[in-house]
C-alpha cells in the first residue's frame, strides 16, 4: 500500500493524527503530510482507518500493484 494526501482537500481537521500519528503529521501550513509512506501491518490497519475519518477524503490509498514498477 502506498499512502498520498491529495493536499487540495485535505483542510487540516487532523482526524488523520488522531487515528494514526504514526503514518501521518501535520505541517505548519495545516496540510497532512505522510510520515510512512507504504506502511504494512497495524500501520496500514491504522492508514485505513484514517481515510475513513478523514471528512474530505483527502487521504488516497494506492495498491503497490497499481503502482508502474510493480510495488519493488
Ligand atoms: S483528516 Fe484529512 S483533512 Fe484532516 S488533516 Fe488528515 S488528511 Fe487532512
Amino acid at each position: 500500500m502506498r499512502v498520498t494526501i491529495d493536499e487540495d482537500k485535505c483542510c487540516g481537521y487532523a482526524a488523520c493524527l488522531s487515528v494514526a500519528g504514526k503514518v501521518f503529521d501535520l505541517a505548519a501550513d495545516n496540510i497532512a503530510t505522510v510520515l510512512v509512506e507504504h506502511p504494512e501491518g497495524e500501520l496500514a490497519d491504522l492508514a485505513r482507518e484514517a481515510a475513513a475519518a478523514c471528512p474530505t477524503a483527502a487521504i488516497v490509498l494506492l495498491d503497490d500493484r497499481d503502482r508502474p514498477d510493480g510495488g519493488a
